[in-house]
């Protein structure tokens, strides 16, 4: 959606002027370029092009169409929101932004904690909820088309390994200015460097490819995630140079080895999905059709999305292997690994200037 206050906190992201006019018809106050709008979200793209582009935008990526509804957080996305709750902590008086967000669900399943929230993701493969109750902005991060100051916490999950080491510098500059002083970022992403504890989460990638080449899983959507990865920072010293070099300090890490969670979400879920679709073409194949085999696979997964989101065992089994997942935090959260999840808080400017 597109709120007033949305309308009051947007920039131009080329000049920084402010933004004159009603959707559709919003216009750069200071340097007059007009902005195309939809009508559920604003599109702040950057009239200059990077080089660098994300594989998001990447139709491919998507054509599965499971960014299309938000379900209850489960497994691994469970985990990831439950530590950004404990250390952002959003709540009534807060404005927070979501960095890279998606298709929205994070927005929707923190929407009631009584903080205003707001979304910004360069590819427009939204969730029908988020559209329905979260602002919402297409446009790139290196040019956040926000006011200084405009939001008190921010989050970007997933962000930073996509990014070259000039781009993260970037990034964390426009972070750090529309931040407000004192306001904090919750990070989750990985340094290259990892813990011996990761010889584990290997060997359950390995078992995973032999399972891939007997039929079992496929791993092609993981692949091609993955691809885009650039891995920008070496070791945990390197993350904190980085925020460091754009007024940030780390307030709080905890690392994350997901041996039981790669094991479940790798392996077990894989598994599962796989062999639902292949269930679902075969019926497609046995009732004379072939062409509507991806429909087929895409329906199954909306059904078992949809299961799983109502409150019945499927759910509840989800939500106690959720729990389960979670010893790895318990046990290895200390064990400075790769994966991490971080609090870090902008520090007043010097000099005074704001
Ligand atoms: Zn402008």
């Amino acid at each position: 959606m597109i709120s007033d206050r949305l309308l009051q906190l947007v920039r131009c992201p080329d000049c920084g002027g402010r933004l004159g006019g009603r959707p559709p018809g919003l216009v750069c106050e200071s340097c007059s370029r007009p902005f195309a709008t939809d009508p559920d979200f604003l599109v702040l793209h950057p009239g200059i092009t990077f080089a660098e582009q994300t594989k998001y935008l990447d139709a491919a990526l998507h054509a599965d169409a499971r960014h299309e509804r938000v379900t209850p957080p489960l497994l691994g996305a469970r985990i990831r929101n439950d530590v950004l709750r404990s250390f952002l902590a959003p709540g009534p008086g807060d404005a927070v932004i979501d960095l890279g967000c998606g298709s929205g669900r994070t927005l929707v399943w923190n929407a009631g904690l009584g903080a205003y929230q707001a979304g910004i993701d360069v590819s427009p493969y939204f969730a029908r909820e988020a559209r329905a109750q979260a602002d919402l902005v297409l446009g790139d991060l290196r040019r956040l088309p926000f006011a200084a100051g405009a939001f008190t916490k921010a989050s970007a999950l997933d962000v930073f390994e996509h990014l070259s080491r000039d781009a993260l510098a970037g990034v964390l500059a426009e972070i750090a200015r529309v931040l407000a002083p004192g306001g904090a970022l919750f990070v989750y992403s990985h340094v290259r460097k990892n813990s011996r504890l990761a010889g584990g989460l290997r060997q359950i990638n390995r078992l995973a490819r032999w399972m891939e080449r007997r039929g079992l899983v496929d791993l092609s959507r993981e692949r091609l995630r993955k691809s885009d990865h650039l891995n920008p920072l070496a070791d945990i010293p390197d993350l904190e140079s980085a925020v460091a070099g754009a007024g940030f300090r780390i307030e709080r890490i905890r690392y994350y080895t997901p041996l039981v969670g790669g094991f479940v979400e790798n392996i077990l879920v894989r598994a599962g999905e796989h062999w639902l679709a292949k269930r679902a073409a075969a019926r497609v194949a046995a009732g004379g059709g072939g062409a509507g085999r991806d429909a087929a696979v895409r329906d199954v997964r909306a059904a078992v999305k949809r299961r799983a989101g109502e409150s019945g065992p499927a759910y509840w089994g989800l939500r106690a292997v959720t729990w389960i997942m979670k010893i790895d935090l318990v046990l290895f959260g200390r064990v400075r690994s790769g994966p991490y999840f971080a609090l870090l808080r902008r520090l007043p400017a010097e000099g005074g200037a704001p």
